[in-house]
């Protein structure tokens, strides 16, 4: 079953926090990675690699940072990485996630960090701080962002593997 949290429809986002118009590939504020978003949509958690030198480039870019290549493909990220760091948030958690503290924010490292891995911080829900160690093996998975009203979209979330 695909995790979910619900955004309540009376709480407006400020534009700047809200990526929504970039999920859509028509919309206004479209972007090159767009694609990142849509994948997610499909059960895949992607980002973008060179094809000219090899690099694996977290958040996904539209120019290689390496050799300012446009040439990119996107790759899918492997399902199981390592917790590299992590901190527990008690309180003065945003609105969406009030009822859920305490959760983890971890960073976590997929494949072979740095020279060719990636490291991506994210929400843990189902583990707290004392299950958590530097090592602990944990798998992203889809996390749907329901609301406000009908609209839905989508980001990750880490478990234990
Ligand atoms: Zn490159």
């Amino acid at each position: 079953m695909v995790k979910s949290i619900r955004i309540p429809a009376t709480i407006p986002f400020p534009p700047l926090l809200d990526l929504w118009e970039q999920q859509d590939e028509k919309g206004p504020d479209a972007t090159r990675i767009y694609q990142f978003y849509k994948n997610l949509a499909e059960g895949r958690f992607t980002t973008t690699k060179c094809k000219d030198c090899g690099k694996l480039l977290y958040p996904p870019v539209a120019v290689c940072s390496e050799c300012l290549s446009e040439n990119l493909e996107w790759v899918d990220i492997p399902k199981v990485g390592e917790v590299y760091a992590f901190t527990e948030v008690r309180a003065g958690a945003p609105l969406q996630f009030q009822d859920t503290v305490p959760f983890i924010i971890a960073i976590v490292r997929f494949g072979d960090y740095p020279k060719n891995g990636i490291q991506v911080s994210g929400i843990m829900f189902d583990l707290s701080s004392e299950e958590v160690k530097i090592g602990t093996k944990v798998e992203w998975e889809p996390l749907e962002i329901l609301g406000p009203g009908e609209m839905r979209r989508y980001w990750y979330c880490f478990k234990k593997a």
